[in-house]
Parts: structure tokens; C-alpha cells; sequence
């Protein structure tokens, strides 16, 4: 009886999975699957060189670092690599007003006192004149804006929060870096073009996929990583997608490399124009960039010569235009069919979360793995937590275009005017009115992003949480001012940002 149960559980676990596709999404997915279960699994994964990969992809969240551990990998090796450089947050220009520059910086903000967040205080400080611009409490944005960068989790003998980072990488460097590993740990790899998908009679499952040359991979589940055509959930399972055009009605980019600027900048920047922005992301060999827009209204031509205008160095390629719609699939997970990356969905680089949602698929399908009678309620479950995450930060990324005040263009006019989802309306409400950033725990963005964007974008309430009255005027000014002091102090003392890269580029001498 014992043995015909084991025996049972045995036969019903997952042995072969099939990744199609091999960009950042289906080589981060090998890694990890191979890492954690590569014990009982055979992966497969099936690319084509001929089809390629989208190629942009390079800004991050500090998340990536839990990924990049989890991988085994050594940062110092990744940066080497991936040619990489530290993130801290990202710089927006023009966002609010023409002339505007705010910082989205990562980590946390000056100290809490007893329950209440440290941006309480600082409302408070502003209303009686003792508060300096909010970054200046952050030693992550202070080293941001000077250039500087050294990994220190927190600032000695404080209690304050030292550097938040992340990276910015070169994304066909990553995904060559990460097939190493993964083909290292068993992984096997096959190149070509499927050109057909196998389904089940009975359930509609896919069974296999064929390759141009003939070969026929089968597999009991797939992992969809093919990017925006979205080969088996879109083109073979049917799955739909929620078009969120209506919130966030870019659909192009234009995206060339130039060569660096004289400084190579610890974070992205941001910067509005007419109908979209522009993304800056230094690396250590060059600078990506591109410009988002509305094809509503601006010509490629246009938002081509707008970008060429604005870059810092010479350019490295031909512009290339990528054309997207927003939003994502209907479900993620269909039949046997999981899809991650470009696949599932897209949201606009804005907020650099591309990457991040592809590790929280990646999390989550792990922390609910199927066995081969695919439970409908873990599948619909998965679904219900990718839409949540999904729809979050979608509302986060329509704050930026919704809090504007430019009047020189139509396309922002329109964006201040649309209607804009509830979930996001009543955050903004309840800031404007109490000073409080609300969230649900499974929201990626803390409440201390929120509030930058927020008042980034000039929406400043008149008031703030009682609990900041505790203290007197007095024990709030030096609370400030210790804050702001000890900042700026530890960054003065910290290495710049290429002399840090520098140090931990440099491969160690090779013992004679
Ligand atoms: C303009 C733009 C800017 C972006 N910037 C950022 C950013 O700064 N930060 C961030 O986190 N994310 C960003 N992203 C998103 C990020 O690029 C993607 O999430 C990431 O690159 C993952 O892509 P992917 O692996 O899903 O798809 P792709 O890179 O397109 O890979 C698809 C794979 O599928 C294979 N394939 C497809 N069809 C077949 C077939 N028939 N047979 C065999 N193989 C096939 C291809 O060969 C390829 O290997 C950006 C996206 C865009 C469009």
C-alpha cells in the first residue's frame, strides 16, 4: 500500500520541462530551475539565433540581487561579465513641470521614530521651514547625485540604512552569462525554429514542439519565455491580452547605444518629452538609451531625431524601432503552459520592473509547482498573484504620466486628463487629504517610493500624520539635521562610482 503510493506520488511529479525561448527570461529561468530542482528535472531549453533576442532589458531593482544569489553567482564575476554598473535609484527630468528633476531613489529614508516613518517627519519639518529637499536624508540618492558608490549596508555606529543598489547590465551579456550556468548544471540546450506546437486531444495540453530541422521536443510543462509573440500561451493556447493602452498609451521605442558620457552615472535617468521620455542607462562600455512615445502623436521619424539629439556620446548602431502594446495576458498560466517575460505581458521600462516580474514568476511558479495534474485551484491562484502584481505597478507607472502639470504638449495634457484606475485614484486621495501612503503587503513598491513619486510630481498634502507632533520643534530640527549631517558626511568619505567598479573589475593576478 506504502509502496504503491510512493509509487503513485512518484509517477504523478514533473520530470521534463521545456523553456521556449532564450532571452533574460528563459536563461534566469534554466538558472533557477536547475538550481533548485535541477535534482529531479531534465530541462530543456529550445532558442533561435536567426530569431534573436529583444536585446533591451538592462535597467533593474534591487531585487535582482536575491535572483543573482540564489543563482550562486558572484557579484563581482557579474559585473566583469555583463559589463554592469551599481543603480540607485533613477533621475526623472521633466516630469511635473518642464525643468523639474526628482530622484526615485531605493532604500529607506533618514530613521522611524517609535511606529511612525521618517517621511512623517519630514512633512512636518517642511510646514515649519527646518526640512532640506527629501533625497538629502537618503545616503543612497547624496551618493547618487555625487557620483559615488561602495556596498555598506548600513552608515557605523548609526541605525541609519547605508546603500540600496542594483544594477544596470548589458541584457545579451546577461542571458550568455546565465546559459554558462545553467548548462553547467545541466541544462540542455537546443537551437532552432519551432515551427509547430503539438497539442493533447483530450485536454488541449501541449505535448511537443517541433523544430524546423525535424527534431520533436516533448515535454509535461512548458514555460513560454518567446517574448511578445508569445508562441504557445498567445499563438497555440488562444490566451489573450488586457490591453491597458486606454492608462498608458505609448506603443513604440526607439532604442540606439552611444558611447559614455565623462561620468559614468550610478543610476538611470529619465527624461520627458513632448509625446513620451527618454532612458539613459550607463554601462561600463557604453550607455543605452531609447525613447518611449505616443505613435498617437509623434512620427518614429521624429522621436528618432529627438533621441539622437539628446544623446551624450557618439552613437554605436543604427536606431531600431520596437513597437509594444501595454498590458498582459489574461493568464499567465494556462493548461501546462506557464509564461514569463515579454510573454506574459508588458509594462513600460519606466520603473525597470520587466526583469523583476520575470524573478517573481519565476518565485512564485517554483513556491507552487505543478504536478502533472495541473490543480486548477494552484493555477488559479498563481494567476490571481501575477495580475495583482502586475496591476500595482501599473498604477505606479501611470502616476508618472497622470501628476503632471506641462502645459506645452497634448500628449501630457491627455494624460492628466484621462480617468485613471480606482486603486490608484484612492492612493492619491488619501495622500492628498492625510499625508499617508496606503499599500497592500504584497505591492512591490514601499510606501517611501510612493511618496517620492508623489511628491516628485508636486502632489505635497497640507498635512501629516498626528504622531509627528510627539516631539518639540526643537527635537525635530536636530533630528533633521543629525540625519542630514551623518549623510552627507559618510558620502564625502565614499570611493566614486568607476573607481569602485574599477577595483572590483579587475580580475586578480594569476599566481605565476
Ligand atoms: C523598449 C524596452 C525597454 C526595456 N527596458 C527594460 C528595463 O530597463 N528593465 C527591465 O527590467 N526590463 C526592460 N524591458 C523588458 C525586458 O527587455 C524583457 O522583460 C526581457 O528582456 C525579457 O525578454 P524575454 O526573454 O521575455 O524575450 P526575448 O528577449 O524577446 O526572448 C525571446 C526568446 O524566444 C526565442 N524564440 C521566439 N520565437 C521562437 C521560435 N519560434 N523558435 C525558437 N525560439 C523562439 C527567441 O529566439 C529568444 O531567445 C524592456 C523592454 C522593452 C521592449
Amino acid at each position: 500500500m506504502i509502496e504503491s503510493n510512493g509509487r503513485h506520488l512518484l509517477d504523478s511529479r514533473i520530470k521534463n520541462v521545456v523553456i521556449v525561448g532564450g532571452g533574460t527570461a528563459g536563461w534566469m529561468t534554466a538558472t533557477a530551475l536547475a538550481r533548485t530542482m535541477g535534482h529531479q528535472l531534465n530541462i530543456r531549453l529550445v532558442e533561435s539565433d536567426a530569431i534573436g533576442i529583444v536585446g533591451v532589458g538592462e535597467a533593474t531593482i534591487p531585487a535582482i540581487r536575491l535572483f543573482n544569489a540564489m543563482a550562486e553567482i558572484d557579484e563581482d564575476e557579474f559585473l566583469r561579465e555583463t559589463k554592469a554598473s551599481f543603480k540607485l535609484g533613477i533621475e526623472f527630468q521633466n516630469w511635473g513641470k518642464l525643468g523639474d528633476r526628482y530622484m526615485h531613489a531605493f532604500g529607506q529614508f533618514g530613521q522611524s521614530l517609535g511606529l511612525l516613518e521618517f517621511y512623517q517627519f519630514w512633512l512636518r519639518a517642511r510646514q515649519e521651514g527646518v526640512a532640506k529637499p527629501f533625497g538629502q536624508y537618503s545616503l543612497t540618492e547624496v551618493a547618487a547625485q555625487a557620483g559615488k558608490f561602495a556596498r555598506l549596508s548600513h552608515i557605523p555606529n548609526t541605525a541609519l540604512e547605508g546603500i540600496t543598489y542594483a544594477f544596470h547590465f548589458d541584457a545579451g551579456l546577461y542571458a550568455k552569462f546565465l546559459r554558462s550556468i545553467a548548462e553547467g548544471i545541466g541544462v540542455v540546450r537546443t537551437e532552432g525554429i519551432i515551427n509547430s506546437v503539438e497539442r493533447r486531444g483530450e485536454d488541449g495540453f501541449v505535448q511537443s514542439v517541433a523544430l524546423e530541422s525535424g527534431e520533436v521536443i516533448e515535454g509535461e510543462l512548458f514555460i513560454d519565455c518567446s517574448g511578445f509573440r508569445g508562441l504557445l500561451i498567445g499563438q497555440s493556447l488562444g490566451v489573450g491580452n488586457d490591453n491597458w493602452s486606454h492608462w498608458l498609451p505609448c506603443d513604440r521605442a526607439i532604442a540606439v547605444p552611444c558611447e559614455n558620457g565623462p561620468k559614468l552615472r550610478p543610476f538611470t535617468q529619465s527624461i520627458a518629452h513632448q509625446a513620451g521620455w527618454q532612458w539613459r542607462i550607463p554601462l561600463q562600455h557604453r550607455t543605452g538609451n531609447g525613447h518611449v512615445f505616443c505613435s498617437e502623436f509623434m512620427s518614429e521619424d521624429e522621436a528618432t531625431d529627438i533621441l539622437l539629439r539628446n544623446l551624450e556620446g557618439k552613437p554605436l548602431a543604427d536606431p531600431r524601432v520596437i513597437r509594444f502594446t501595454t498590458g498582459m495576458r489574461e493568464r499567465a498560466w494556462e493548461k501546462n503552459v506557464v509564461a514569463l517575460g515579454l510573454a506574459s505581458g508588458f509594462l513600460e521600462p519606466l520603473e525597470s520592473t520587466s526583469i523583476h516580474l520575470i524573478q517573481n514568476g519565476i518565485a512564485k511558479l517554483m513556491s507552487m509547482f505543478p504536478d502533472k495534474s495541473f490543480n486548477p485551484a494552484l493555477m488559479d491562484e498563481y494567476n490571481r498573484k501575477v495580475a495583482f502584481e502586475y496591476e500595482r505597478i501599473r498604477d505606479f507607472i501611470i502616476l508618472h504620466y497622470h501628476a503632471n502639470q506641462r502645459d506645452d504638449s497634448p500628449f501630457w495634457t491627455r494624460c492628466r486628463e484621462m480617468a485613471i484606475p480606482e486603486t490608484l485614484k484612492t492612493k492619491i486621495d488619501i495622500f492628498k487629504a492625510t499625508g499617508k501612503i496606503y499599500r497592500d503587503q504584497e505591492e512591490l513598491f514601499v510606501e517611501i517610493g510612493w511618496f517620492q513619486v508623489m511628491t516628485g510630481q508636486n502632489i505635497v498634502p497640507d498635512t501629516y500624520h498626528p504622531m509627528a507632533d510627539a516631539i518639540s520643534h526643537q527635537e525635530l530640527k536636530y533630528f533633521m539635521s543629525d540625519i542630514e549631517t551623518i549623510v552627507a558626511r559618510t558620502a564625502s568619505g565614499l570611493p566614486s562610482h568607476e573607481d569602485y567598479i574599477a577595483s572590483r573589475c579587475t580580475p586578480a593576478p594569476v599566481a605565476a
